[in-house]
């Protein structure tokens, strides 16, 4: 038992993108590590506001949260706040098999799933864009604002760095008390671990420093937006990149090329899973530099799937896909496990290759790429209708997934779209 750090916290992350779990006292780790610790399933129906939406499990059934030893992070005690030691766990029936809705779990099949079937290793990073309530208003990218958010920039730093995260940029970012925190890239199932626990890590500290921390994806409707880029990179089993071919367009492979073309085909109900609030579309539109339309394209800020060139000698191997349009009131598993299940049917069925927009394309050249859904209502009904993503969610999974979002959005129905941004800001 370690005296520094007299908890542990036990925890998943859920549809509404909220960290929830148990502690309990060091002393009951080698336990809880063995055999896990209770858990409901109607826990996952619990909306980010509070109540529980409709749900198939009712009162009954009981569940395990499984710590997965490898995720474990420490936070040091830090003044009169003691430390504590955070793990993330798989949900579980109490006879320790998976539970079909663990979103945990359906990361880790999607993965498995598109190694087999590819054979390449998916490697992933994600960017996590915030802002910080209580820093003066700076100019962007100045050296002044870095330091404004100061100690609590290089304490994160620090703090990321000790939790093994490696850190590869910490930025004063463009919006109003906007920063960027990106890691560095890894295999996809640690970079979702990562991208759960970063939130809370960042949302900790930043109560310790007498700051609030927001990722909603337009805090201030009239302000910038809050994204999560995902990037995606695929190497084989010798370990070459899998999605750099020179001679075709955009230096993007068949195999990407693929790829890209089921997420764009699926794209609308992606949305739903990766855009998951009802003011996540209000940031998906053109001119804020997040994902104007379902379009692929060699280095745009507006495009859904940006081809991001590497540099240097091994600039091949650096090439990589950045999907744009994702948000941090999506739960990270689901929103990589779709968009790999959506990318391999894209491969699997041979959908027809997307164009290519180079980056010269105009604004002009794009109206006819299709656009995104304009709303959370009409994403919803996308991942309703479209049978295969749907399918790649479990039916008592996908059903909880509906019912959580639309009881969400009817928190918030009647109220203009300010208040609304303000009610997501208060929440995530
Ligand atoms: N803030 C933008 C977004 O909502 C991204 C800006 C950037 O390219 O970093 O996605
Ligand atoms: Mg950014």
């Amino acid at each position: 038992m370690n005296a520094a750090v007299p908890t542990v916290f036990t925890a998943t992350c859920d549809l509404a993108a909220q960290f929830r779990g148990r502690a309990v006292p060091a002393s009951r780790e080698e336990a809880l590590l063995r055999g896990g610790t209770g858990w409901v399933p109607a826990d996952l129906a619990i909306t980010c506001f509070g109540p529980i939406a409709d749900n198939v499990f009712g009162s009954t059934g009981d569940l395990r949260l499984m710590p997965d030893p490898a995720t474990r992070v420490d936070i040091p005690a830090d003044g009169d706040i003691p430390g504590t030691r955070l793990y993330l766990a798989d949900q579980t029936l109490p006879d320790g098999t998976p539970w079909q809705c663990c979103p945990r779990r359906f990361l880790a099949s999607a993965v498995e799933e598109f190694g087999a079937e590819l054979g390449v290793t998916v490697i992933a990073a994600f960017e996590h864009e915030f802002t910080l309530a209580g820093i003066p208003s700076v100019p962007s990218f100045s050296f002044e604002k870095y330091r404004s958010a100061e100690p609590f920039g290089t304490d994160l730093v620090t703090l990321l760095e000790q939790a093994g995260f490696a850190p590869e940029t910490w930025l004063p970012e463009y919006g109003d008390a906007q920063y960027e925190i990106t890691l560095s890239p890894v295999e996809a199932r640690v970079a979702a671990d990562r991208a759960v626990l970063l939130r809370e890590l960042v949302r900790d500290l930043a109560r310790r420093r007498g700051l609030r921390a927001c990722f909603a994806p337009l805090p201030n409707l009239e302000g910038s937006g809050n994204g999560v880029h995902i990037h995606l990179s695929f190497y084989d089993a010798d370990g070459n990149p899998a999605l750099h071919d020179p001679s075709r367009p955009g230096g993007l492979s068949e195999l990407g090329t693929g790829f890209s073309a089921g997420i764009l085909r699926h794209a609308p109900a992606l949305t739903a899973v990766t855009a998951a609030s009802p003011v996540s579309f209000l940031r998906l539109t053109p001119h804020r530099w997040s994902a104007g339309g379902a379009f692929l394209a060699e280095r745009n800020r507006e495009a859904m799937l940006r081809i991001c060139p590497g540099t240097g000698p091994d600039a091949g191997a650096r090439l990589n896909l950045e999907y744009r349009a994702a948000d941090a009131t999506a739960n990270p598993w689901l929103a990589l496990g779709v968009l790999l299940r959506a990318g391999l049917e894209g491969i699997r069925r041979g959908y027809p290759e997307p164009v290519v927009w180079p980056e010269s394309a105009t604004e002009s050249d794009l109206v006819v790429v299709p656009p995104l859904p304009k709303t959370q209502e009409e994403a919803l009904n996308e991942l309703e209708r479209d049978e295969v993503v749907g399918g790649f969610l479990a039916p008592d999974l996908l059903h909880t997934y509906l019912s959580v979002k639309r009881a969400e959005l009817n928190t918030l129905a009647g109220l203009d779209d300010a208040e609304r941004c303000r009610r997501m800001a208060d929440v995530h």
